[in-house]
């Protein structure tokens, strides 16, 4: 059985790239198989990964989308590349912004990347997916595969309103196209708990939603080692395996292993 984990926030910034990175090395670390899709066109995942020029890769997700709507196979393996702590990755670049704008033409635009998902998971324990900062087509696939939503909040202010944009379209997909979707937890990230400001947010988190969603007993805490690890393809627990951000991703994987 392998679990399909969304991570998405319209809001931009939040994490949910460094979430999903560090939640798949994590998971690797663990012996699980994980696959990681980039659904954004900035494809700050895979620059994250080592692909530093993801405008330059040859096959990406937008070669798995145009062979979906075409109703061609995809080949086992096609397009993922791996990272060397264990993770495959289904790459993403610029052309995904093309590719979105056209899927309003198709029919079930919403479940192409689900056709996609069904084809590989069996193939993975997790398959986590990095969502774009927008409720678009893409992002709106993503929730319509997805077993469960991680939603990461960056701990600096608090978007209210925006959260709520986010719990009705979730909301709506699982109504409309995806039944079983669940929330797997709100994720709150960058938390400077030398502030009271921080404090105080965390705290309103947890009485804003706690009481009718899930709110992960972990936070990420803010710290420059977790933001040194975009540039260097490596996870946090390769480049500061002791630190307070490994630590906290380490318990959050043991969560998501947990809930599974
Ligand atoms: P986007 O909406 O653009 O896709 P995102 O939600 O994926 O953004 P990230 O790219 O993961 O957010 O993080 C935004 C910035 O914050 C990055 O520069 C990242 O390195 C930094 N960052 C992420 N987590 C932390 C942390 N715990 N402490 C400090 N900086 C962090
Ligand atoms: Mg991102």
């Amino acid at each position: 059985m392998s679990k399909v984990i969304a991570i998405a926030n319209q809001k931009g910034g939040v994490g949910k790239t460094t979430s999903a990175v560090n939640l798949g090395a994590g998971l690797a670390a663990q012996g699980k198989k994980a696959l990681l899709l980039d659904t954004d066109p900035q494809g700050s995942l895979s620059i994250c990964m080592g692909y530093t020029e993801p405008d330059k890769l040859d096959v990406t997700i937008v070669d798995v989308i145009e062979r979906l709507v075409n109703e061609e196979d995809i080949p086992e393996g096609y397009a993922i590349l791996k990272h060397s702590e264990n993770i495959d990755l289904l790459p993403s670049n610029i052309g995904l912004s093309a590719a979105e704008v056209s899927l309003v033409n198709v029919m079930s635009r919403e479940l192409v990347l689900k056709d996609y998902v069904d084809q590989v998971k069996d193939r993975y324990d997790f398959v986590i997916i990095d969502c774009m900062p927008s409720l678009g087509i893409m992002t709106v696939n993503a929730l319509a595969c997805a077993d469960t939503v991680l939603i990461p909040v960056q701990s600096a202010f608090l978007p209210v309103k925006g959260l709520q944009a986010l719990i009705k379209t979730i909301y709506t997909v699982k109504r409309r196209l995806n039944s079983k979707l669940e929330i797997e937890g709100i994720l709150l990230t960058m938390v400077d708990n030398r502030t009271n400001y921080a404090k105080d947010i965390v705290a309103e988190v947890n009485e804003v939603y706690g009481k009718s969603l899930p709110v992960f007993p972990i936070e990420i805490p803010l710290s420059i080692r977790a933001a040194e690890t975009s540039a260097i393809s490596k996870s946090i627990f390769e480049y500061d395996s002791k630190g307070k951000v490994a630590m906290a991703y380490r318990a959050l994987t043991d969560v998501v292993i947990r809930n599974s």
